[in-house]
């Protein structure tokens, strides 16, 4: 195995532009501001107009190259600037093996001013997944293999969001996509205009009693609410229900989870086990759904693991990004025992995959986990076209 020492960190705020905005046409109250953003009524949350990302290069010291990506949802500069400023310097002359090591020091460095998670925990995932990306092609090894070991090279996919501007709409993309081979689907209670309980049902009945539904409820409702809107749900057999209560509500998730008897799911904002051990500790769900944009590869094993230990089914969130998280995420989710199924964004996985030189593929209703040495993904010329901004580090 060879040894070389980080050299060198760059960071890239790429932005590719898209037809439609992120959970389907914009709704009368809803427009594009002057810095390219939309606040969605329904779920109160921000959202870029194009598809904006962070990434990171790390090169060592013989040439090897290892990429990260992280969230560039909103103000990606803010993440760079931590990279740029902080977190390159910090790990330079370091040896990237040490990939998990590094991410607990770098966790430390900022732990008693409160910078735990957010933007900060962001920069810090984007890091741990390059310095993956780097061990995995050094040992020259897929990172699977160096996680404990690899149970499966494809996972099934469910699909994410039915965007369409009518029930009808949703129905038709749902089918097209059933007729693919995927057999799972879940749609989001923000743009869902006919009503949660009604789209369920209008679902269940097109799509049959076999395929597995589900929906993100975003954190729309307070406890009381959200069990009784379960109830409703539940003769239409939902997989699961996610993020029924706000993200800091822990006791209102915990008290949802315990009264309804349709699976919870809950993660896709943590960050590090820290945030995940209070839920675990309530049994606030009964699915997982680290996002491993935000987590990078170390925290999101530590939280899977976690999840296997307290009886816990794992179902990686995906995010929107070029597909180099995606790809970390497959490695870590073939790696984990308890991993159902993983999210697939339809909406960018395959229009990226023009961008990036890879083998991961999501058809017939799975995911193939790609089998080069690291990660198995590396952005190609096509994508710089795109570039925002680039600093680097040394
Ligand atoms: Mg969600």
């Amino acid at each position: 195995m060879r040894a070389a020492r980080i050299a060198l960190v760059e960071t890239f705020i790429v932005s590719l532009p898209r037809d439609t905005p992120y959970l389907g046409p914009l709704d009368a109250d809803e427009q594009v501001n002057a810095r390219g953003y939309l606040v969605r009524q329904g779920n109160r949350t921000i959202y870029p107009s194009t598809d904006m990302s962070v990434l990171i290069k790390v090169t060592a010291e013989d040439g090897t190259v290892g990429w990260g990506e992280t969230y560039g949802i909103v103000a990606p500069d803010a993440v760079t600037a931590m990279i740029d400023d902080v977190l390159g310097p910090v790990i330079v002359g370091r040896d990237p093996r040490d990939a998990t090591a590094i991410n607990e020091d770098l966790y430390d460095l900022m732990r008693v001013r409160g910078a735990s998670g957010g933007f900060w925990g962001d920069a810090i995932a984007g890091i741990d997944i390059a310095l993956w990306d780097l061990a995995g092609k050094l040992a020259g090894l897929p990172v699977a293999k160096l996680l404990g070991g690899q149970r499966s090279s494809r996972l099934p996919a469910y699909i994410s969001g039915l965007p369409g501007k009518t029930l009808d709409d949703k129905v038709k993309l749902a089918r097209d996509f059933a007729a693919r081979g995927f057999t799972a689907f879940k749609y989001a209670a923000a743009v869902s205009l006919d009503g949660i309980v009604e789209e369920m049902r209008v679902l269940r009945e097109a799509l049959g009693p076999h395929a597995k539904l589900m929906v993100d409820l975003h954190w729309k409702f307070d406890a009381g609410e959200a069990i009784q809107l379960i109830d409703q749900l539940a003769p239409f057999n939902p997989y699961f229900v996610e993020a029924p209560c706000a993200a800091e509500d822990i006791e209102g998730q915990a008290r949802v989870a315990a009264a309804v008897r349709v699976p919870v799911a809950l993660g896709e904002e943590w960050h590090s086990v820290h945030e995940a051990l209070p839920r675990f500790e309530r049994r606030a769900m009964s699915i997982v759904q680290p996002e491993m944009g935000h987590t990078g590869i170390s925290q999101f094993m530590q939280i899977g693991r976690m999840a296997h230990a307290f009886h816990m089914r794992v179902i990686p969130h995906a995010s929107i990004g070029i597909g180099i998280f995606q790809a970390a995420s497959l490695h870590a989710s073939a790696s984990l025992p308890n991993v159902q199924k993983h999210e697939y964004q339809h909406s960018v996985f395959d229009r990226n995959l023009q961008f990036v030189h890879t083998t991961m593929r999501c058809e017939n209703g799975a995911f193939t986990v790609p089998d080069a040495p690291g990660l198995g993904i590396e952005p190609n010329a096509s994508l710089w076209s795109y570039l925002r901004k680039k600093a680097e580090v040394q």
